[in-house]
Order: structure tokens, then C-alpha cells, then sequence
């Protein structure tokens, strides 16, 4: 049986075409997923314009936000039947016995591969998974939310596991795409007073973040960041996707605060890390995300605390990932979702 899947054949930009796939054949650990839904991420477009800043094994079938039904189990596969729904994390390939993985960060493990990048993704109708990475979807949740838990995942990581964020907090976020905005929705899910930071071509981006309840900032962020007492905020979240905002977020934080990065960006960085020092700032890298955290975020998404619909701005048929992709990389929409054909 063969589906139309999105694959990225080759390192140079732009190479990404529709191509028809068999179905994958599992081994005894995993199951098949039939994909409901499959969200776009930065990280795909990164790799379609070929600015990433990781190893591909081309060719691969892009998507690692993704739900759906199990369709098919392996033999040693436990827990799991046929029709159930799921959503998948995304460290498709680990080493169990690594240090990392002993203690529960399998997703810090350095032979960690990922869907859309390591192994096939999910932009086409079925998808393999380790039934270890598998989690159930309540019915009341569909899937074109529950399939953006994983970018959720990334901000909670960021924002409740990597930070320490107290109710009162004042909370700058930078860069309004997905992670920013749904870094901004967890930190004040916690309490704390956030502000979003973009830039003019932002705007619209912008807007649907104040549907989370945060303040919005063209430019320049240090009158917030300093209202309270004039010595800036308690935490900066950087969420844009270039390095050279780690100055920004220098300038923002106050003395003893926080800075949290999870915005990727290749380029290298050309300033003083003093103020760093004299600061007293305590810089944080954020990547990914482990079990308990998908088990929260999916209870948020199920309750409806957590509400992706804001950002979701369309679902389109894989066939048509070029639209998707183009409206997210150009800002006109914060998440494409697509469904396979
Ligand atoms: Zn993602």
C-alpha cells in the first residue's frame, strides 16, 4: 500500500517533494500508528531552507508532531491494542543503557534520533513507532489539537522544568512562533506576569498570543521588563530563532534572574557575555522534553488549561505542504497542521 508522504531528499534548500511510500514494517517493540494529524515545526521549515544546525538522514519523511491510531503491534508490545489513540514522543531511537537514559533523560541521550530527521516522520498516512514512546490520548481531546502536544511538550520543558518560575514572576518571552507563544501560555498557566516580544512583522503573531493573556511589545521590551522595580525581568524565555537575541535577553533580566534559551540558531555570536557575570544570571539550554512532562501537558490539553486552537492556522492535506509551509515561514499563520491523504 503506498500514501503520499512529505520527504526531504537531500541536504540543499529547498529539497522537499511529495513522494509515494509504503507503509513501514515494524519491529517487535513497535507499533503502527495511523497518522490523524501531523503539525508543522520550525525545525521542518529549518530543514526545507536547509538552516539547521543537525545531522539528516536523507532521505526522511519530515513530522515528529503527530497523533493517531495504532493500527498494527509488534510481538513483545504490551499496554497497547488495536484503535487505540496516541500521540508518539519524538526520540524514536535511544540507547536504553545510556547514562541519560538510566535516569530518565533518554531525550538528552547523544545517540538520540528523532523523527523527521533520524528516522521517517509522520507527513504521510502511517508511521512506525517504539510502543515506549506512546501515549494515550483521552476521547475527548481530537487530534488536530492533540497532535501539537509535542511542541506544548517543548515549552513546558522549557518553561516549568528548566525554569524556576514563582507566581508574581515577571516573565519576558521572546520570538511569537509556536514555542514562544506556548512558552507564554505555560508561564502564566504558572502565575507569573509575561510579556511577548517580536518585531514589527510580527504583529499578527502577536495578536494571537494575547489571546493567552499576555501583554505584547513591538521592539523594544526593557520599559516592562523594568516597571516593577527598575531592575528588569525576572526570567527572559528565548524563544527566536537566531542567536544574537541572547543580548536582548542579557539587557532584560535583572540581577539573580533567569534566562532560558530554547530558540535554535546556527549563527555565531560576536558580544560580551559579561553582563552575564556581573549579573549573577543563571543561562539555561532547553531541548525537548521526557515522560512525566508529556503526561502533564497532555492532562492540561484534555482539560482545556492549555488551548492550541489559537495557534492552529489550518489544516491542509500533506499534498499541499507547500502552502503550509510557506504561510508559517512567512508569519501569516503561528502552526500549519496537515492530514495525510
Ligand atoms: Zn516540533
Amino acid at each position: 500500500m503506498k500514501s503520499a508522504a512529505v520527504v526531504n531528499y537531500a541536504p540543499e534548500k529547498y529539497s522537499v517533494e511529495i513522494r509515494e511510500v509504503s507503509s513501514p514494517d515494524i519491529g517487535e517493540e513497535d507499533v503502527l500508528i495511523e497518522v490523524a494529524n501531523v503539525g508543522v515545526c520550525g525545525s521542518d521549515l529549518h530543514q526545507w531552507t536547509a538552516d539547521h544546525s543537525w545531522a539528516v538522514n536523507y532521505p526522511v519523511i519530515l513530522g515528529h508532531e503527530f497523533g493517531g491510531h495504532v493500527v498494527r503491534i509488534g510481538s513483545r508490545v504490551k499496554g497497547w491494542k488495536e484503535g487505540d489513540r496516541v500521540v508518539s514522543e519524538t526520540a524514536a531511537v535511544i540507547d536504553s543503557d545510556s547514562p541519560m537514559s538510566r535516569r530518565g533523560l533518554y531525550n538528552l541521550d547523544p545517540s538520540r534520533k528523532g523523527f523527521g530527521y533520524g528516522v521517517d516522520g509522520a507527513m504521510t498516512r502511517y508511521v512506525r513507532a517504539p510502543a515506549r514512546c506512546l501515549h494515550r490520548v483521552p476521547d475527548r481531546l481530537g487530534f488536530e489539537k492533540a497532535c501539537l502536544t509535542e511542541p506544548c511538550c517543548v515549552a513546558y520543558s522549557a518553561v516549568v522544568a528548566n525554569t524556576r518560575l514563582q507566581p508574581g514572576d515577571r516573565v519576558v518571552v521572546l520570538g511569537p512562533g509556536t514555542i514562544g507563544i506556548l512558552s507564554a501560555a505555560v508561564a502564566a498557566l504558572c502565575g507569573a506576569e509575561v510579556a511577548i516580544v517580536g518585531l514589527e512583522k510580527d504583529r499578527h503573531r502577536l495578536e494571537i498570543a494575547r489571546e493567552y493573556g499576555c501583554e505584547v511589545i513591538v521592539g523594544d521590551a526593557e520599559p516592562w521588563a523594568r516597571k516593577r522595580d527598575g531592575l528588569g525581568a525576572d526570567c527572559v524565555l528565548d524563544a527566536a530563532g537566531v542567536s544574537a537575541t541572547l543580548r536582548i535577553a542579557l539587557q532584560l533580566v535583572r540581577p539573580a534572574g533567569q534566562i532560558t534559551k530554547v530558540g535554535w540558531g546556527p549563527q555565531p555570536l560576536n558580544f560580551s557575555l559579561d553582563p552575564l557575570v556581573q549579573k549573577n544570571v543563571r543561562l539555561q539550554g532547553s531541548f525537548s522534553h521526557n515522560w512525566p512532562i508529556w503526561e502533564r501537558v497532555i492532562a492540561l490539553l484534555a482539560s482545556g488549561r492549555l488551548d492550541v486552537t489559537p495557534i492552529i492556522g489550518g489544516v491542509w492535506p500533506v499534498t499541499e505542504w507547500k502552502e503550509a509551509f510557506e504561510k508559517m515561514h512567512s508569519g501569516e499563520v503561528v502552526k500549519s497542521v496537515l492530514k495525510p491523504v
